[in-house]
Formats: structure tokens, sequence, C-alpha cells
């Protein structure tokens, strides 16, 4: 188990529950043969307990799970064992299909509205599966594969105000976070921007807030259960969207703490955000322009700004003493060289400044992945190889700045290969785990399978129906998808128009 805010809230959700005793498991190795696996607390086997709940976050963490539970003595086939496994998380409520042959009970919802009622259904019908099966896939937001029927509606808390937070929380002391450690605050849910290619935006809706009092509470109470760990992790979508966002970094300062947060909205960056960050310790500041060329920026709905107010903004950064990381995104169906020149020069200007200040900066470069829910789910990804030419020309443009790996297109394809699926792939993902996970075991289970590719790099026609297309997630703005779908495929044909001419 990583430790992540979903961990923390399965866990002290289940053991809230009078008569449940749940434990903790992790991987102990990323990739290869897992050695039996025990739990943290009591070093238990995972085949001892009577159900396994889990959250997905990113695609290949199936595999994973794949690998903990033949490590465990548990079949990862659902149709062969006697435990329930029923998973939650983004990856779930955008696409279930590819994990039905392995997943008993799927959440579409988020945590605090929905598990409880799961996990009494389980209590009522212990030690029958069938029969916990055939009543749990009557709540409307359950997905059992098999048995449900129909739209499965997302269900989520209105008011994070009054839902439980786990003020206590796991630490991870072998692994380092994604985000750092700290006490993981989370400010808000859900993103009120529809950047074309985030899924996120779309399955966490809708966007909701925690009030400042609340959060002053939440970090006063960690103080008092951990008064030395002064690290206090923001999560956030956007952040900080609200004055009172603000205040709680005040209140930070305040209390002399020690603030980590993601990345910031470079429309929200001011003199007085900086001085708050410089304050409470925070060393880089991460944006995400994800492009500086005009046409990539409107397809992107993100930011429509030129590279001299890019310039200004990271100039502000610096200003201050941050180091600065910049994402930018990748392989858009419509990206010719031009807007990836165009990209290289507002980054070399930008640098040129860092470097004259005697600061870092560090170039982060994801490839598009497409997902559902999204409109790339109608253009499919770039080629491998193409993508990894337009990876190598910034590479030598940028030398040594590029943090990311060539490695991370494969990764890419992994994800897309699971988001986009139509169909299951218990067997490919357990084949997968069975030669140890990682992409040396996914190029492996490829190979045994002859997968072929085509709907990763075609996608769905628009108008054809979508595997996920039961999955209802309220507020989900699709119809602002289906534009961007249509704005995005006008503008590439009138570019193919433009370049027969
Ligand atoms: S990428 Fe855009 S839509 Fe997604 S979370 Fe960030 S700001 Fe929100």
């Amino acid at each position: 188990m990583i430790s992540s805010l979903a961990s923390d809230l399965i866990y002290f959700t289940l053991n809230n529950q009078p008569e449940i005793y749940a434990e903790r498991f992790c991987n102990k190795k990323l990739t290869g043969a897992e050695d039996e696996v025990r739990s943290i607390e009591t070093r238990s086997p995972l085949r001892d307990f009577d159900l396994i709940v889990t959250s997905l976050h990113y695609e290949p963490d199936i595999v994973n799970l794949v690998r903990l539970l033949r490590a465990g003595g548990v079949n990862p086939f659902r149709e062969a064992r006697q435990t329930p496994v029923i998973a939650g998380g983004p990856v779930v409520m955008a696409n279930p299909v590819p994990f039905a042959d392995l997943i008993d009970v799927f959440i579409i919802g988020e945590v605090e509205s929905s598990l409880d009622k799961v996990v009494e259904t389980w209590l009522q019908f212990k030690g029958d599966k069938n029969a916990f099966l055939e009543e749990v896939s009557k709540l409307s937001y359950v997905y059992v594969p098999g048995l449900t029927d129909g739209e499965v509606v997302k269900s989520y808390p209105d008011d994070l105000n009054s839902c439980f937070y786990p003020v206590k929380q796991i630490v991870n002391t072998r692994v380092e976070p994604v985000f750092g450690r700290g006490f993981k605050l989370e400010v808000n849910r859900g993103c009120m921007f529809t950047c074309s290619f985030c899924m996120e935006t779309k399955v966490m809706a809708p966007y909701r807030e925690r009030s400042l009092s609340l959060l002053k509470k939440l970090i006063e109470e960690h103080l008092t259960y951990e008064p030395e760990e002064r690290r206090i992790t923001l999560y956030s979508l956007s952040f900080p969207i609200r004055r009172d966002h603000l205040r709680i970094l005040e209140f930070m300062v305040e209390n002399k703490l020690i603030a980590s947060l993601p990345s910031i909205r470079l429309d929200l960056i001011s003199e007085e955000i900086l001085e708050l960050l410089k304050a409470l310790n925070q060393k880089t500041i991460t944006i995400a322009p994800e492009s500086f060329s005009f046409t990539s920026q409107r397809l992107f709905f993100k930011y429509v700004k030129p590279c001299e107010w890019f310039e200004e903004k990271v100039e502000a950064v610096l200003n201050k003493g941050f180091n600065v990381k910049i994402y930018l995104i990748y392989g858009a169906p419509w990206e010719e060289m031009e807007a990836i020149a165009e990209n290289i020069e507002c980054l070399k200007r930008i640098i040129g400044k860092a470097k004259r200040m005697h600061q870092r900066i560090v170039v982060s470069l994801n490839p598009l992945v497409p997902k559902p829910h999204t409109p790339f789910q109608h253009f499919g990804m770039k080629s491998v190889q193409e993508l990894k030419q337009v990876f190598k020309v910034y590479q030598e443009s940028l030398k040594g700045l590029v943090e990311s790996r060539d490695y991370d297109i494969e990764w890419s394809l992994t994800q897309a290969f699971l988001a986009l699926s139509e169909k299951p792939l218990g067997k490919f993902i357990v084949t997968w785990a069975e030669e140890g996970g990682g992409l040396h075991g996914f190029k492996k289970a490829v190979k045994r399978f002859n997968v072929n590719f085509s709907r990763v790099f075609k996608g769905y026609e628009v108008g054809e129906a979508l595997p996920w297309s039961f999955i209802k997630i309220p507020h989900e703005k699709s119809v602002s998808s289906r534009i961007q779908a249509e704005i995005i495929y006008s503008f590439m044909e009138k570019a193919k128009r433009l370049s027969n001419e």
C-alpha cells in the first residue's frame, strides 16, 4: 500500500466500523517475483483475510495488485476465488472494463459516500460471496461484472466539511511518496477548469472545497498527534483558487510549518503567494503550462498566453529564489514540428533567464495519453516511434535539463492500452504479473498475446459506442468533452486541407 490519501481514507473508514478489523499490505518490490506477502500490522498472510479493498490511481497499478494477490496466495481471477476484491479510484471510475475478470466489485464513487454501505452489505452476507455480489450490485454506484445491467452513477459527498478526515495518517518510511512526506491536507476536490487532456477533472467532478476553519482545525489536530511533523502536503488540483486558500498559507506561516505544494496555476501566481511559499520553505515551484505553442494552448483549453507572459511569471518565481519545474505535454494529434520548435524556443528563453540568475529549471516532458472521458478518446495516441523522435529533439535541444526518460513513453503506452480497453484484459494482466510486472513483463505479455494496439492509436470514432458509457459522472462536463473533440477535429481537418493546397 502506498501512502496516499485514498489509502488512509480506506484504512480508517474500514477500521472505524466496529465489526471490521483491517490491516495493510504492500508490494515489496516494484518488479520481479514477490516473496510471500504478509500484513504490515501482524505479519498475517493475505489469504487469511475475508475481504480485500484497494484503490487504483494509475492504470498499471493493476499489475502490482495482481502480483500482490499471487504472492499472498489469492487467485487473481474473480471467478476462481472466494474472497471478494473491491476496487475504486479514478482509473476504475473512468473505465472498469479492462479489470472486469479480476475485480469482483467496482465502486464508482468516493470513499466517504460509498465504502461503508458496500462493507455493511458484505457483513450481512459474509461467507456467501454470490449473495453478497447479488445484493451489492443493487447499489446505484456499484458495478459488479456479470450482474450489473444498466447505468452506474458515481456517488460523492456534496459537502466535504461534514466528512470524516484521517488526521492520524499512514507514513511510508520505505518509499518517498510522490508529493513527499508530510501531513496530507486535501484543500479541495475536483477542479473547476476543463483542460481537454485531463481525466481527473471529469471523474472527480464536481468541484468542492473544505472550509478555511476546517482546514485550520485539521492542521491543529494533526499537530497534537504529531507535533514533530511540520510538513504539510497540500492536495489540490488547482491551488490557490480562492482568497481563503491563501489564508491557509498564512495560518501555516503563523504556525511555523513547511509546505509542500505539488503544482501551482500560473495565473494565480502573485507576489503575495510567492512570499508565503518562501516563508513556508518551499524550494521548487512546479508549473504546468503544457505548451507554449498557441495552437496547442487553444486545443488544450488551459492557458492561451504568449511566451512573454510565461517568461514574466517564471521570472517572478526565480526572483524569489525558487527553482522551477516546468511540465509540458507533447504528442498531441495535431502537433507538428513547428509547435515543438515554438516550445523549445520559449523554453530556451526561460532557461537562459534562469541561468543568468544562477538558478535551475528542469523540464518534465509528458507524452499525451488519451484517456476515457476526454476528447482524446476519439483521437488515440501517437506511435511510440514518433513520440521517441520528438522526445529526442527536446533532449538534444535542452541538454541536461530534461528530467523525463525515453522509458516514460513506453509506460504511456501501457496506460493508454489499459485506459481505452473495450474488453476485460484479465489473462493479459495476469501473464504480465507472472512475468514480473514492469515494462519488461508488459512487453513479454504483449508478445505472448500478440496484442494489437490499433485502439490505442486510433481511439473511438465520434458517435461509436464507448465501453465506459454506462458510467455516469454527475456534473462531468461531458458536453465540454464533445465540443472540445469537435473543435480539435475541425482544426485538424482544416490543417490537413491547408497542407494539401
Ligand atoms: S489539468 Fe486543468 S482541468 Fe486538470 S486539474 Fe489541472 S487545471 Fe484542472
